[in-house]
């Protein structure tokens, strides 16, 4: 800016596409960035390349509310996202690039005994794979946060499940920082390049049609989040998922206020605070299908309340803008990373409304996979066969609650 913003080197190529590529991953989010980034700097698979529709970070990687944390319950979910955390850890050394990781601290409110006990339950689960939990009570809260509505007659605050090391991430900066890695290790990034068909001989994919012409590859890699099942449509793939909006928010900038990532354990609603003031916050999707990146008024309304149920003084706050981003929801609340029936075809979708605090972990395990076509240990459980088999990992609660 010092410069009057003339004259900066663009962090990445803009390529003219090769005819093939050893691997080709569809989406230039978060997921497939970070892929590319590991397929490169640790399974050493160089000739790659990422085809994005639009521009990097137009999806969800730039529209989400930044929450990481790795508090979650069940087995096959806990140990994954615990290796995200600790990649996150580890991050912006690896990548030499300020994603302004903040270790803030989320808290789950309780608002009954039942909530308690349950909260009590993961945070055990947590603690018996190595992972920090803290379970406080009502007064504990309210010194970290006494502008909460502890006398709200209809949901009084009981307590709060807190992870320490859970937090924010700036999310655009770890779509540049993946990128700027990707790119600099030779991975071609190529943007407004939308993949339209999948081409197949044999049974086996040989490239795909995009909007820049015919672009061979010997291993094809989906990642296109909430357009997984328009991607996968293209060779009549039907997947266990269905898109639907995520809308969030933020409000004018206010003085530092809110310390930590707090979720209303009675409603739809979560909210931090960015650097710049704004309060960044959230609530549940709408409620029907759709692939556009806007959402509905009653949904609004619904955070709107629910943040004044938890926050009273958030009724004299202006809003400033809203967003909405297209979510991949898979029917048990948790990720699949996994091969396909088709050979060289692999998928990395269902994300849900959690998929951000997953990056660094679900680029490391697909890299894994695509380049030694073995599932990394830590995301075996993903399989796209757990639906059909009834092996589910059901984890709708904590794996797909909203952030
Ligand atoms: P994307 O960034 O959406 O990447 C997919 C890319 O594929 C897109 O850029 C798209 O343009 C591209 N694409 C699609 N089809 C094609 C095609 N045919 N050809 C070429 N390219 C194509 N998660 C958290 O962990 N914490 C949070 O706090 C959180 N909050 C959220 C709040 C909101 C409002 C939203 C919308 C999401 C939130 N999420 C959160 C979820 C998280 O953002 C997603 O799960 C995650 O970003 C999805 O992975 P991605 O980054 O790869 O997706």
């Amino acid at each position: 800016a010092l410069r009057g913003n003339k004259g900066w080197a663009p962090a990445w190529r803009s390529p003219v596409p090769k005819n093939h590529y050893d691997v080709i991953i569809i989406g230039g989010g978060g997921h497939g960035l970070a892929t590319a980034y590991y397929l490169v700097k640790e399974f050493g698979v160089t000739n790659v390349a990422v085809l994005e529709k639009g521009y990097i970070g137009s999806g969800n990687v730039g529209r989400n509310t930044t929450i990481i944390r790795s508090n979650y319950l069940l087995e096959g979910n806990n140990p994954f996202y615990e290796l995200s955390m600790k990649l996150w850890e580890g991050l912006e050394q690896d990548f030499n690039f300020n994603a302004m990781v903040s270790q803030r601290g989320v808290l789950n409110l309780y608002h009954s005994d039942a909530q308690r006990d349950a909260y009590t339950r993961r945070g055990n689960a947590m603690r018996l794979h190595g992972v920090d939990a803290d379970l406080l009570d009502r007064n504990a809260v309210r010194q970290m946060l006494p502008f909460l509505d502890f006398d709200n007659a209809r949901f009084p605050i009981q307590g709060a499940l807190m992870q320490r090391r859970g937090g924010t991430v700036r999310h655009d900066a770890v779509a540049w920082g993946y990128a700027r890695g990707a790119d600099s290790r030779g991975v071609d990034i190529i943007q407004n390049c939308e993949v339209t068909g999948i081409r197949r001989e044999n049974g086996r994919v040989v490239g795909v049609e995009t909007s820049q012409g015919f672009i061979g590859c010997g291993k094809l890699a989906l990642a296109a989040a909430g357009n997984s099942t328009t991607v996968a449509d293209m060779v009549d793939m039907k997947l266990p998922i269905e898109s639907h909006v995520l809308q969030a928010f933020v409000s004018e900038g206010l003085k530092p206020f809110i310390d930590n990532v707090v979720t209303f354990g009675a409603g739809h609603f979560y909210v931090s605070q960015s650097d710049k003031g704004g309060l960044v916050f959230g609530g549940d999707i709408d409620g029907y299908n759709s692939y556009a990146q806007r959402g509905n008024l009653a949904t609004v309304e619904h955070v709107a309340e629910a943040g004044v149920a938890m926050i009273p003084a958030l009724s004299r706050v202006r809003v400033l803008r809203s967003w909405g981003g297209v979510m991949d929801m898979s029917m048990d609340g948790s990720p699949i990373i996994d091969r396909t029936p088709i050979d060289n075809l692999y998928l990395n979708a269902g994300w849900c409304y959690g998929g951000f605090k997953a990056t660094p972990a679900s680029g490391f395990c697909y890299a894994h996979l695509i380049a030694r076509n073995e599932p990394h240990e830590t995301g075996r459980a993903f399989r796209l066969d757990r639906f059909a088999r009834g092996r589910m990992i059901d984890e709708k609660g904590v794996g797909s609650q909203p952030n």
